[in-house]
């Protein structure tokens, strides 16, 4: 029998983001929590740039719902968190999400930058 039900990809879980959440890849986390993982972006875009994603699949902020506003809140505290315990609080830090082609996203999976550091420029590219 023909077991292609059950082996139907979806982009938002098998996404890198998908499978660390999964702990199928390991990361080195700087926090987590029963929510969200964070750690730190390959391929940094200032001193400081931590990626926070949630547990839950979710591809974007443009997907989240009324289901998902524990978790949504879960992600801006733990940014919170992520940045005290880094240090860059006192100096201030930008939060991120990008959500779709315009937004500039490039992993199909919920995640927010959180950058410091250093002075950041607005508006953005
Ligand atoms: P976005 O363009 O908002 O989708 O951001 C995706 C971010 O994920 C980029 O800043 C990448 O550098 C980062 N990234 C992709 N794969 C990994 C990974 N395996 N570990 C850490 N950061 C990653």
């Amino acid at each position: 029998m023909s077991n292609v039900e059950n082996s139907a990809s979806d982009p938002v879980t098998d996404s890198i983001f998908g499978k660390i959440a999964r702990k199928e890849i390991p990361v080195d986390a700087v926090y987590e929590d029963d929510f969200v993982i964070a750690f730190r972006d390959m391929s940094p875009q200032a001193p400081v740039h931590i990626l926070v994603i949630p547990k839950k699949p979710v591809e974007n902020a443009l997907a989240l719902t009324d289901a998902d506003r524990e978790m949504a809140g879960a992600v801006l505290v733990a940014a919170a968190e992520v940045a005290r315990r880094l240090g860059i609080a006192e100096s201030g830090i930008r939060i991120v999400l990008n959500a779709g082609a315009d937004g500039g996203q490039t992993v199909p999976y919920l995640h927010a930058h959180i950058l410091g550091g250093r002075h950041l420029g607005w508006p953005p590219g």
